[in-house]
């Protein structure tokens, strides 16, 4: 048999020439030109935007335990063009209703010394390129097997030499508090030379943005990952542009859990996907983590988006006590919040019996509860209760079927710290499960969710963010969160819903008043936040005795700016400078900026609507104050200049009521 292929394979290659080899691709608008092609046995590929080289020759490839495509590869075929889309409804992101268009083609190839084959379809959309590993079965060579095990990728991008990387480092396993890295919480190295070593010498999390010149951006991610794959990084060793996909590090998690992927035959890999753009707004506007998925099980309740209040940001562990408790309820109440947070040690603090007293009394206000859970890693020593109720599936059904019996409406879970297989298996197992007892799903110390909001209709929101809380740790980090604040929109935020649980209206950050890290951002920078961030439920680290400093229009602010989006657009920024975002819901735009820079600025900028001149809603710095807000009314039109005047790490937001 396995003669018979060579020889089929030798005959392919003296009548086939190197132009027959080679796939073209082009989007369904002309802009974007993708090249596949075979060079001494080895699949790579090249991307174009209007001429402009985007990735160079870049490799293509997987390694399984029973076969080898990494080299020595023949040509077997390619399909044709099959132009395809689709509509489709997300009720928690940053557009509501999403229309895509792609150019599909595929191309397969043979392993010259066994026959195996192996199909790569790719998408190229206007704004980006996709593609995905189809591996049949190797019936020919072993009978009928079923099951093989990807050992490897040796996918890559390789970037032009200009290039500029805005990128994350991946954390060292079992490093930071608790042994619970790597959970994707760390700051962003900006407009750093391509090929530049790694904080950490492990590597760099998606997404990565690139950018070429003053040619292009390149948002780097994949999507689509569920328990049957391991979720994958940008390795450390990316010399001469090349970044190339790395396998999780084996000392994640547990050790004796395979670093590899196990996967059923036939079978398809997650979307390795590159979000291509001129500028930055098709980079912010991409909704391709979302639409390379399908919806993995269909809704079994109403699960909805919102906003949550929370104590445990600035009071932390004490207050997650029954008094407290029900003051956080009570404003979640009165800001007519959808959910409050109750975090970490309450069936300790305010016990099983107390919870479901605390649940009926937040019932009874309209406000739905979230509960704290640790993820029951023992791959750290994290030592939050409760613990063991969400690793086992009996246990963790038994603790969902309690929760929904008191009426409690969703969790939150933490310190899962790692991406291998076995890990993205319980992300599933949790919402899968969560799903049957009426429960959102909110996980936290954990990896990125890759296309989860569109896969899982529970899944609302993730941390994988260097978030807030980190703020109120370290002054350092605070000092830092105005940069850190202006890159996310480009970066983190692109490709998911993102916990970075913003708002703190306190001038300190510390539990009592007047200690702790300065807060280094004005009010209306604060303000900003919920528009410039997108969470399915964002929870507000507001306190009730500050918030009352504050103005009636804040309280309406807060009552009425939306936690789900029907349309979002990037109006102007730079990662790490500042960011302008407009977010609609139904006819209402909320246009909102936030001041990266420690200098007093006028943000200069025109807006695409509306149509007519109206009056709008502006809310900034009351005379410059860091403290103190104000609102006042401004008249907007669509192409018309408009110059908002900000302190430094200031913002504002703008509210224009279109209808
Ligand atoms: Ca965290």
């Amino acid at each position: 048999m396995k003669n018979i292929f060579i020889a089929v394979c030798m005959l392919f290659s003296f009548f086939s020439c190197s132009e027959k080899e080679k796939m073209v691709l082009l989007s369904p608008s002309g802009n974007l030109t993708l090249y596949v092609k075979l060079t001494n046995g080895q699949l790579v590929y090249s991307l174009f935007l209007s001429g402009d080289t985007i990735l160079a020759d870049s490799p293509l490839g997987i390694v399984t335990e029973n076969a080898d495509f990494s080299q020595n590869l023949r040509f077997v075929g390619m399909t044709g063009i099959r132009s395809d889309g689709e509509t489709y409804r997300l009720y928690k992101g940053k557009a509501e209703q999403i229309t895509q268009v792609y150019y599909e083609r595929s191309y397969t190839v043979m392993n010259a010394i066994n026959g195996d084959t192996l199909k790569i379809t790719f998408r190229l959309f206007d704004d980006g390129l996709a593609f995905s590993y189809r591996l049949g079965d190797f019936s020919h060579r072993f009978g009928s097997i079923t099951h093989d095990v990807v050992v490897c990728e040796t996918t890559g991008f390789k970037f032009p030499e200009n290039t500029t990387a805005f990128i994350s480092p991946l954390a060292k396993a079992k490093t930071f508090w608790a042994r619970t890295n790597p959970s994707y919480e760390d700051q962003y190295q900006r407009n750093i030379p391509v090929g530049s070593p790694s904080d950490y010498g492990q590597g760099w999390v998606f997404p990565a943005l690139f950018r070429i010149g003053d040619r292009a951006w390149v948002l780097l991610s994949e999507t689509g990952v569920d328990g049957g794959y391991v979720a994958t990084h940008l390795a450390d060793n990316s010399e001469h542009g090349l970044y190339k996909i790395e396998f999780p590090h084996p000392d994640q998690n547990l050790p004796e859990d395979p670093a590899t992927a196990a996967v059923q035959l036939p079978f398809m890999s997650p979307w390795r996907m590159v979000v291509v753009g001129k500028t930055l707004h098709p980079i912010v506007a991409s909704s391709m983590a979302q639409d390379l998925v399908k919806v993995k099980y269909s809704a079994k309740y109403d699960f909805k988006p919102g906003k949550a209040s929370w104590s445990w940001l600035t009071l932390k562990d004490n207050s997650v006590d029954p008094k407290t408790s029900q003051k956080f309820i009570d404003l979640a109440a009165e800001l007519h919040f959808e959910y409050c947070l109750i975090d970490g040690w309450w069936d300790r603090q305010t016990g099983r019996e107390g919870m479901e007293k605390l649940s009926e009394y937040a019932r009874a206000k309209g406000v739905g509860l979230l509960l704290w859970y640790n993820s029951n890693g023992n791959w750290n020593d994290a030592p939050q209760t409760p613990i063991d109720r969400m690793a086992d599936r009996i246990v963790r059904r038994n603790e969902m079927a309690w929760m929904q019996s008191i009426g409690i409406t969703g969790i939150k879970v933490d310190f899962f710290g790692g991406d291998k297989q076995r890990v993205m298996q319980l992300y599933e197992d949790i919402l899968t499960d969560a799903n049957d007892y009426g429960l959102v799903v909110n996980f936290h110390g954990c990896t990125l969710p890759r296309g989860w909001d569109r896969m899982f209709p529970n899944f609302v929101t993730d941390e994988a963010v260097m978030g807030m809380e980190f703020c109120t740790f370290e002054q350092a980090n605070e000092d830092k969160r105005p940069v850190h604040a202006t890159t996310l929109p480009f970066t983190r935020n692109v490709v998911a819903p993102m916990d970075f649980t913003p708002v703190i209206l306190n001038p300190r950050l510390g539990v009592k008043p007047g200690t702790g890290p300065v807060r280094v951002t004005s009010s209306a920078f604060e303000l900003a936040l919920p528009v410039v961030f997108q969470s399915g439920i964002e929870h507000f680290g507001l306190i009730p005795a500050n918030l009352r400093q504050f103005p009636d229009f804040v309280w309406t602010y807060f009552r009425e700016v939306p936690s789900a989006w029907s349309e979002t657009r990037l109006i102007d920024g730079y990662p790490g400078r500042d960011v302008v975002i407009a977010r609609r819901r139904d006819s209402i735009w909320y246009v909102a900026g936030i001041n990266g820079e420690n200098t007093a600025k006028t943000f200069s900028f025109k807006l695409p609507f509306p149509e007519k001149a109206i009056s709008a809603m502006l809310i900034t710095e009351k005379n410059g104050s860091m403290y103190e807000v104000e609102q006042r009314e401004i008249t907007v039109e669509k192409g018309t200049p408009i110059q908002i005047q900000t302190v430094g790490y200031g913002g504002f937001v703008l509210i224009i009521n279109s209808q």
